[in-house]
């Protein structure tokens, strides 16, 4: 997607050579023309597919797996990041390290709403080295529920996570590639 490799070339900020800051479309503010874009390309890319429902983790994922949900008419469900002590029979719980913030979270869906009737596109804002992703999909795997593929906004193709999932033979669509963020500059692959 052009446009969005212009946004990102405009209000990215290169932390480091590991970290890129998309606060101004991203993981902050978001611009709704361009996440409906965002999500009707991921609509169209999965179009053959039977899918039933979008799946995200919260909170970065929600606005464009929302976009991409309602282009393909079907219910957007968000793993939640678990802070709760309350314990939840029907849960299925993952734990994930966080890129960004250094910790563990547990992430957890309820099985009232996934089962193994769903086809699910798993959608997300940015993948690194793939703990989030990989622990969503142990959550659908274990629901019984099967996996179209994913869709990623940014996929920092230096770091294993998407190289990793598509030698495991899930589809993994990105709308953009980062090959570099060395020299503090942003390099598409
Ligand atoms: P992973 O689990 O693939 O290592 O990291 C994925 C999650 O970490 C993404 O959902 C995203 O929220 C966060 N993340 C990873 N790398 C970056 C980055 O360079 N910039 C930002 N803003 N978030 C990132």
């Amino acid at each position: 997607m052009q446009k969005l490799k212009e946004r990102i070339l405009e209000e990215g900020v290169v932390v480091s050579n590991d970290v890129l800051k998309l606060d101004g479309l991203l993981n902050h503010q978001v611009d709704p023309e361009l996440t409906m874009d965002m999500g009707r390309e991921f609509a169209a890319r999965y179009a053959e597919e039977p899918i039933t429902k979008v799946i995200t983790v919260e909170s970065s994922g929600i606005p464009v797996a929302f976009a991409t949900a309602i282009t393909l008419g079907v219910p957007l469900l968000f793993a939640r990041r678990k802070k709760t002590l309350i314990a939840e029979p029907d849960a299925l719980t993952e734990r994930v390290p966080s890129f960004t913030k250094g910790i563990v979270t547990d992430i957890m869906v309820s099985r009232q709403y996934l089962g193994e009737q769903d086809r699910v596109l798993f959608i997300d804002d940015i993948i690194a080295n793939g703990d989030a992703a990989r622990g969503l999909i142990k959550i659908i795997e274990r629901s019984g529920a099967s996996l179209a593929g994913l869709g990623i906004v940014v996929e920092k193709s230096f770091q294993a996570g998407g190289r990793t999932l598509r030698e495991q033979g899930i589809r993994v669509e990105s709308l953009v590639r980062i090959a570099s963020l060395a020299g503090g500059k942003v390099t598409f692959t």
